[in-house]
């Protein structure tokens, strides 16, 4: 038995949830930790019930777990009490298959889902006493290591990376881990194992890299330190997703989790264009797994796992090209295995609807319009194709088969927005429950819409990039402006985010590496979990970035100059800073871009990659 292990078992006694810290549970993976294997420990920065969630985890735990250079285990941020119980106790964080120290790992790997679990990176090195800065550790310490959606800028947390890995990471990260071993066996130091992994497409040093600033501070881009190193990193693209292995047994979650279900993937990218979308941007081009790879992925997961709901994965599910065949065929298995299927962002027309009326049957659960803005100006400054001709021909069908509760999804400070866009939003709710109560005799009864509003984040690699965000005080505002207006209207229920949160995300989305003393200094003062509102530290936020000079303007509330070089350059997402700048002028004439299957519109993606509707233009 571990000493970590001996300390557990009393400490579980003190904590909630102790399911939370305890592994074992069905399909994860117990190797033996003496053989001579990698180690990876792949963290998830939050709780348990998120990380065990994310699909990304059971893909890249079960394709390392498959090769024989490395043992992948899990590990996820400990909640504020079992904290607090550790550093009390001396338990220094762990995984939760062999109770093995991260200290001891050879590396430390953060998934970067979103800004907000920043802090809870600092929190878990901390809890496992491994220096924060890069600079800091040693060759005895562990290679940390990130990836994910937020790795298209991940300066701010660059300082405390070893590597970043930037895009797909099924075939990258193996690579990396096998490259590692290989290190190993020679008796290569740190820094020759980065020269060597340095050229991969989609690796990024951060060492390597000196951020040039001018007198008065304005970044100015980079001075590469090592000659191995990219004038810049171009993301990591699997050509083909079909070959990819997506897991057959899931790991089967010991306590409740969010999602709590079998994820087969139908498609990565999107051809819509919708200006404010980083992923839809960002995993260009459209690749498509086959209808007999999603199905046997689906049937497998669900007869390995025992899970009761099956739900596809995509940015657009209707938009998959064997999307009838494919829904038909799932959906008759999942009639007959008495599983229910989920179908996320379905476009709303006569065959989803047979679908959903089948799947559903009398227990119907609200459909979703992501709407987005509440004019059709503004759906066409950000390139939402919906329009209210699509909203009310749905709803008419809707509400004659059954359906009674309709959820609206909007984005609040869009770029060019007026208060005349949220009276759009007021005044579509309105007619929305008109029309219900005309199918109801002209009560409301039953019927019921739920508007929800999150606040808009500008995000590095969308033509909004550049544009300032609202300032807290006025998204309040807006916020009261429709809540007020909102309640009178009988049968509509409200719900919006909190606005500081939204800053920060948008400071951390489009900031650079000055953030890094911000981040720690918010951690030392109690900021953790940050992406959760119970808790949530605005004070020490606010001394955080006072005491760093970072007024409430930085990169959040100003508008850039689209010339200007910015921190998050340094990494190519493969789509043209032309096309971005375009999109932009675009948007600000309200003009839209069709969907890329009407016909290529240019994007570039297909100079590194072949891009099904755009071919290929430069093969390297
Ligand atoms: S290359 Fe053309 S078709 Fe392909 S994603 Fe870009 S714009 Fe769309």
């Amino acid at each position: 038995m571990s000493s970590v292990q001996k300390e557990l078992d009393r400490l579980l006694l003190k904590v909630e949830k102790p399911a939370r810290y305890i592994g074992g549970e069905l399909h994860s993976v117990v190797r033996d930790p003496s053989a001579d294997t990698v180690r990876f420990a792949f963290c998830f920065p939050d709780l348990y019930e998120i990380g065990m969630s994310y699909m990304g985890l059971n893909i890249l735990y079960h394709l390392l777990n498959k090769t024989d250079h490395t043992y992948c285990e899990r590990c996820f941020t400990p909640a504020r009490d079992m904290m607090a119980a550790m550093k009390q106790a001396g338990v220094p964080l762990f995984t939760l298959e062999t109770k093995t120290p991260l200290k001891e790992m050879d590396f430390v790997g953060f998934t970067l889902q979103y800004e907000l679990s920043y802090t809870n990176i600092l929190a878990m090195l901390d809890l496992a006493g491994i220096p924060a800065l890069a600079k800091d550790r040693t060759e005895d310490d562990p290679v940390i290591i990130c990836g994910g959606p937020c790795a298209f800028n991940a300066e701010p947390v660059a300082d405390f990376m070893d590597v970043i890995l930037v895009g797909d990471g099924e075939e990258l990260l193996p690579e990396v881990c096998r490259i590692r071993k290989e290190c190993r066996r020679q008796g290569l130091d740190k820094k020759t194992f980065y020269e060597k992994i340095a050229g991969l497409q989609g690796v990024y040093i951060p060492s390597f890299y000196r951020e040039k600033r001018s007198a008065d501070g304005a970044f100015l881009g980079y001075e590469r330190l090592n000659h191995n190193a990219p004038e810049r990193i171009l993301k990591a693209i699997v050509r083909d997703i079909d070959p990819v292995d997506f897991p057959k047994e899931l790991i089967v979650p010991l306590i409740e989790v969010v999602h709590d279900r079998a994820v087969a993937e139908l498609f990565r990218g999107c051809t819509r264009g919708c200006r404010f979308c980083q992923a839809g941007m960002g995993y260009r081009p459209v690749r498509e797994r086959t209808e007999e790879k999603v199905v046997d992925s689906a049937k497998t997961q669900l007869e390995n796992s025992g899970q009761g709901e099956l739900s596809l994965l995509s940015l657009s599910t209707s938009d998959y090209t064997q999307f009838e065949p494919l829904v038909t065929e799932l959906m008759a298995y999942c009639k007959q295995k008495q599983v229910s299927l989920s179908l996320p962002s379905l476009r709303m027309d006569n065959f989803s609807f047979r679908v959903l009326d089948e799947i559903q049957g009398v227990r119907k659960t609200g459909l979703t319009f992501a709407a987005e803005a509440g004019t059709q100006r503004l759906r066409n400054v950000i390139n939402k194709n919906i329009t209210e001709e699509h909203i009310f021909t749905a709803l008419k069908q809707a509400f004659e088969l059954g359906w009674t509760s309709v959820k609206l999804y909007f984005m609040m400070g869009l770029p060019t927005e007026t208060y005349e866009d949220l009276d759009g939003i007021i005044d579509l709710s309105r007619r929305i429950m008109e029309l219900a109560k005309a199918h109801n005799g002209g009560k409301v009864g039953r019927y019921s819409v739920s508007v929800s509003v999150s606040n808009f984040v500008p995000k590095p690699d969308t033509p909004f990039m550049w544009v300032r965000q609202n300032t807290p005080e006025e998204f309040e505002q807006k916020h009261y402006y429709l809540k007020d207006r909102l309640k009178k209207i009988k049968g509509v229920n409200f719900r919006y985010h909190g606005s500081y949160a939204s800053m920060l995300e948008a400071v951390f989305a489009r900031g650079g590496r000055e953030l890094s003393a911000a981040l720690l200094r918010a951690y030392e003062l109690g900021a953790a979990f940050d992406a959760w509102t119970e808790g949530f530290r605005r004070d020490a936020w606010e001394q955080a970035l006072e005491e760093n000079g970072i007024g409430p303007d930085y990169f959040a509330l100003n508008d850039i100059d689209p010339d200007a070089p910015m921190p998050w350059e340094i990494v190519d997402c493969g789509i043209t800073k032309d096309f971005f700048r375009s999109e932009w002028e675009k948007a600000q004439a309200a003009a839209t871009t069709p969907d890329c299957r009407l016909g290529c519109n240019g994007c570039g993606i297909n100079a590194h990659t072949e891009c099904r509707w755009g071919g290929i233009y430069a093969a390297e």
